[in-house]
This record gives structure tokens, C-alpha cells and sequence, in this order.
């Protein structure tokens, strides 16, 4: 029986990262994917796919509404070819897995492809997926599975016509009207994606507003910029039944007066959330606990129930993010190898895709009021650059938040072009607990979309804008 220091059970960012770190710190190190390309969600239909169809429906958006403009004219009719398209993505995420194959190997790590389950506290069977199966020997064992898509317990997802995003991120043909239940981060990137593509898409939400766990002044913009492009959004509204029947889908929701609203369609995408996956593990033969949300219960040192068996990413507590994930592989190998690492939950940035991108760290502003914590805001609209004059992405802001005595910066939310880069300046800044004054008195490129930032934290430090 080979035996290890550690078996890592899911290729996922939280997995493969935990395995890379494991080997580097001179442990023998196992890692057990069940599919046949590693990589996980994020990798084969998450994150990466949704990214390319994300791009590629840009481009195509681009050169129908927007090449004009910029005075370039292309004779005939420009046409779409999804058939292509999803080629090109598939081919985006089969370099990325492969690039996961490559590393495994460069850092000797040994990989198994089959289901791995507990035996014991330290002996994992896996079913390998040529029908054969072994057992191997595991001084630490880290439990990297990941999550699936959530529903709703009365819909029934058919995966043809009633689909998760696994499915709408491979569909033949484009929707003639997309039905999207959910108005968080995959529901919007995707209904943008269908959208781009000539779909007419409508969102359900249950919340009062989209993205309702972001800052409430970026649901407002996006929802605002979204509704621009003509996707529609009913908020506050309760779906109570979804039927597939035959040739469209009937989505039914009570609104907030209580009437019942009927919504048709010919596809309807259920993005209410992802819930943990543990199936096939048998944690319970190794004594593991889970939690009522059948999260892997973990404590501050994502350790397990059991001693030597720990638990990262989307299978336990906490924002079900790829980075987040990436964090705790590395804090779970550097903990076995004896090293006391550390992750600030609070600044793991969170980023939605759409065009314009959002993107916030830190607090929010409601949960600045909720701590009555006492605060200063300053807000910069991005219409006022330079830079996205010349590109024509006017829409968005740059909104800094910091502590009315220290001037500390305590969260930074934006909504703009290329803002999902833009965060890593507010993670930074945090990170070393900067002011706004700070940042305020920093040299920023011109012309940039950074220069908001400056001039939101100049905003926020005695209302010094110098560009509004
Ligand atoms: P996963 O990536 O889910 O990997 C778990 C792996 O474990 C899977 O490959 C699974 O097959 C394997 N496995 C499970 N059980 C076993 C077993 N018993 N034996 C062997 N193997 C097993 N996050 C971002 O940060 N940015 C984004 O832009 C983003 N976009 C997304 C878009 C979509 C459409 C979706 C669905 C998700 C997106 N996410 C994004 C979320 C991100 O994909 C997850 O947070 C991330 O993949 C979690 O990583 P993980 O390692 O915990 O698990």
C-alpha cells in the first residue's frame, strides 16, 4: 500500500493549490480527482468558462453596437457562431486542466483518478474510474470536494430546458428568452453572456435587489446599467413553481403585494446558489462531522473533527470563492507543515463579471451602520476620467469607506470597467491598514481607471476631488 503525508481528495483551486504548497514543503503528497480532468469546478464549469463565453459575447457586443462609433465598418452582416464560441471555451478550459496536469507532475505529486472515500481516519479507497480500486495510506488527509449547484426543492431541472449553470455554459443555441431564478454573481454574468447573444432575459429575485449581499449602492448601479441593456428584473418575488412544458418554461412568483406573476420563457437557468458536496466521501467512517448545512465542520484552523484531516474551499463555511479556496490550501499546508499561517476573511475580495465589472472588499456600507461603526464615505464616478471617456465605459464608481476618527480604510466597493483588477489596490491598502489619506496622497498613472480610486479616497478625506 503506498502511503503519504498527505492525501488531498479534489483537484478544485482548493485542492490542486493545497497539494502544489504541500510538495513544496518537502511532503509526499496524493491527490485524488474523481473526473477525468483536473481543475474542478472553477476550472472546467465555473470561473474559467464562464470568463471565456463572458469575452467572447464582448467582442460580439462590441462589433455589433459598438465598432461603429469608433469609425470601424465591416461590410455584411456579423454573425454569430455559437457552435465556435463554445468551441473556443472549450479549448480555453482544456488548456487550463492540462495546465493543472503539468503541475502536478513538475511537483511530483501522484494522481488518482476515481472517487476517494474514507475507510478510516487515515486510509482512503479510491474507486478508480477504470473500474479498478486501491486503498492508500494517509498521515493528513485534506478534504478539498467542492460544491454543486443548489435549487429549489419544488423545481425540477430537467438539464434541458430547466438548467444550472453547468448546462448554460454549453447550450446549442441561444434562448430566445432566459428565464433567470437568482440575481447573484452566476445568474448575472450568464443572463449577461445570453443576453449579449440576443436573448431576451429577465431575473428573478427574491431579495429586494440584485447582488444582495454586495454594498447596496452597486446593486443600484448595476441594476441600472443592466436594465440599460434591457435585461429585466423582477425583485421581490417569490418563486413558487417551475414548469418545463415542452416548449417553454412557466416560471410562477408571488410579488410583494402577494399577486401571483406568471413569467414565460424557453429556457429557465436556476442560479439560487451552490451548496457543499460531500457524496461518495464517507466522512463519517473517519469520524468527521458536518454541520446542518452539510458543510465539513471545521475550526480556526480548518481542521476537522478528526486531528489529522482538514477541510477548505466551497465544502466548508465561508464565501464560496476560488481564491478564498486557493487561501485555505495554502494555510492548511503550511499549518501541517508546522508553519502558523494566517487569512484575513475580511479581505477576500468578491467580483462579479459583467460589464461593467463589480467589484467590493471590506465592510459594506449597511454593515457599517449594523456595527454602528462611525465612518466616512467618498465616491467618485468614473464618467469623470479621462480614461473612460476614451473608451466610452463611462458607467460605475469607485465608492471608499473609512473610520470617521483613524481614517482607516474599512471597505472600498466599485462598479466599473475593469474593476476586478482595480480591487487588488484596495486589498493591498487594507492589508497594510492604510488611510484614505494614504492612498489620496499616492501617484496613480493617467489616464487610468485607477486614478478613481485616488480620487474616491481624496473624496473621502475631507472632500478633496479633484476631478468632480
Ligand atoms: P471545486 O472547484 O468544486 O472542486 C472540487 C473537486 O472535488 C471537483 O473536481 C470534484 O469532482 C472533486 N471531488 C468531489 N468529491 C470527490 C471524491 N469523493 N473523490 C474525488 N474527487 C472528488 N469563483 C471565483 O472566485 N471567481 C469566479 O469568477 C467564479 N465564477 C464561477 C462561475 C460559475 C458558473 C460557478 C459555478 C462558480 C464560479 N466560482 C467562481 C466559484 C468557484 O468555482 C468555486 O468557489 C471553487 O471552484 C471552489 O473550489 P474548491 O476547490 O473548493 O472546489
Amino acid at each position: 500500500m503506498s502511503t503519504y503525508d498527505v492525501a488531498v481528495i479534489g483537484s478544485g483551486p482548493g485542492g490542486y493549490v493545497a497539494a502544489i504548497r504541500c510538495a513544496q514543503l518537502g511532503m509526499k503528497t496524493a491527490i485524488i480527482e474523481k473526473y477525468s480532468t483536473m481543475g474542478g469546478t472553477c476550472l472546467n464549469v465555473g470561473c474559467i468558462p464562464s470568463k471565456a463565453l463572458l469575452d467572447s459575447s464582448h467582442h460580439y457586443e462590441d462589433a455589433i453596437k459598438h465598432f461603429e462609433e469608433h469609425g470601424i465598418e465591416i461590410p455584411g452582416e456579423i454573425k454569430l457562431n455559437l457552435e465556435k464560441m463554445m468551441g473556443r471555451k472549450a479549448s480555453v478550459v482544456e488548456q487550463t486542466t492540462k495546465g493543472i496536469e503539468f503541475l502536478m507532475d513538475k511537483n511530483k505529486i501522484d494522481t488518482f483518478e476515481g472517487v476517494g472515500s474514507f475507510e478510516d481516519k487515515t486510509h482512503i479507497k479510491i474507486d478508480l474510474t477504470n473500474g479498478e480500486s486501491t486503498t492508500i495510506e494517509a498521515k493528513h488527509t485534506i478534504i478539498a470536494t467542492g460544491s454543486k449547484p443548489a435549487s429549489l426543492p419544488f423545481i425540477n431541472i430537467d438539464k434541458e430546458r430547466v438548467i444550472t449553470s453547468t448546462e448554460a455554459l454549453k447550450l446549442k443555441e441561444v434562448p430566445k428568452h432566459l428565464l433567470v431564478i437568482g440575481g447573484g454573481v452566476i445568474g448575472l454574468e450568464l443572463g449577461q453572456v445570453y443576453k449579449r447573444l440576443g436573448a431576451e432575459v429577465t431575473v428573478i429575485e427574491y431579495m429586494d435587489r440584485i447582488i444582495p449581499t454586495m454594498d447596496k449602492a452597486q446593486s443600484k448601479e448595476l441594476t441600472k446599467v443592466m436594465k440599460k441593456q434591457k435585461v429585466k428584473f423582477a425583485v421581490s418575488h417569490k418563486v413558487t413553481s417551475v414548469e418545463n412544458t415542452g416548449d417553454e418554461v412557466v416560471v410562477k412568483a408571488t410579488d410583494k403585494k402577494g399577486n401571483e406573476v406568471e413569467f414565460t420563457g424557453d429556457y429557465c437557468l436556476v442560479s439560487v446558489g451552490r451548496k457543499p458536496f460531500t457524496g461518495g466521501l464517507n466522512a463519517d467512517n473517519a469520524g468527521v462531522k458536518m454541520n446542518e448545512r452539510g458543510q465539513i465542520e471545521v475550526d480556526a484552523h480548518l481542521k476537522t473533527s478528526e486531528d489529522n484531516i482538514y477541510a477548505i474551499g466551497d465544502v466548508i463555511k465561508g464565501a464560496m470563492l476560488a481564491h478564498k479556496a486557493e487561501e485555505e490550501g495554502v494555510f492548511v499546508a503550511e499549518t501541517i507543515a508546522g508553519q502558523k499561517p494566517h487569512i484575513d476573511y475580511n479581505l477576500i475580495p468578491g467580483v462579479v463579471y459583467t460589464w461593467p465589472e463589480v467589484a467590493s472588499v471590506g465592510k459594506t456600507e449597511e454593515q457599517l451602520i449594523e456595527d454602528k461603526v462611525e465612518y466616512k464615505s467618498g465616491q467618485f464616478p468614473m464618467r469623470a476620467l479621462g480614461r473612460s471617456r476614451a473608451s466610452g465605459d463611462t458607467d460605475g464608481f469607485v465608492k471608499i469607506l473609512s473610520d470617521k476618527q483613524t481614517d482607516e480604510v474599512l471597505g472600498v466597493h466599485m462598479v466599473g470597467a475593469r474593476v476586478a483588477d482595480l480591487i487588488a489596490e484596495a486589498v493591498t491598502a487594507m492589508e497594510f491598514r492604510a488611510s484614505a489619506e494614504d492612498i489620496s496622497r499616492m501617484s496613480h498613472a493617467h489616464p487610468t481607471y485607477a486614478e478613481a480610486v485616488k480620487e474616491a479616497a481624496l473624496a473621502a478625506t475631507g472632500d478633496r476631488a479633484l476631478h468632480t
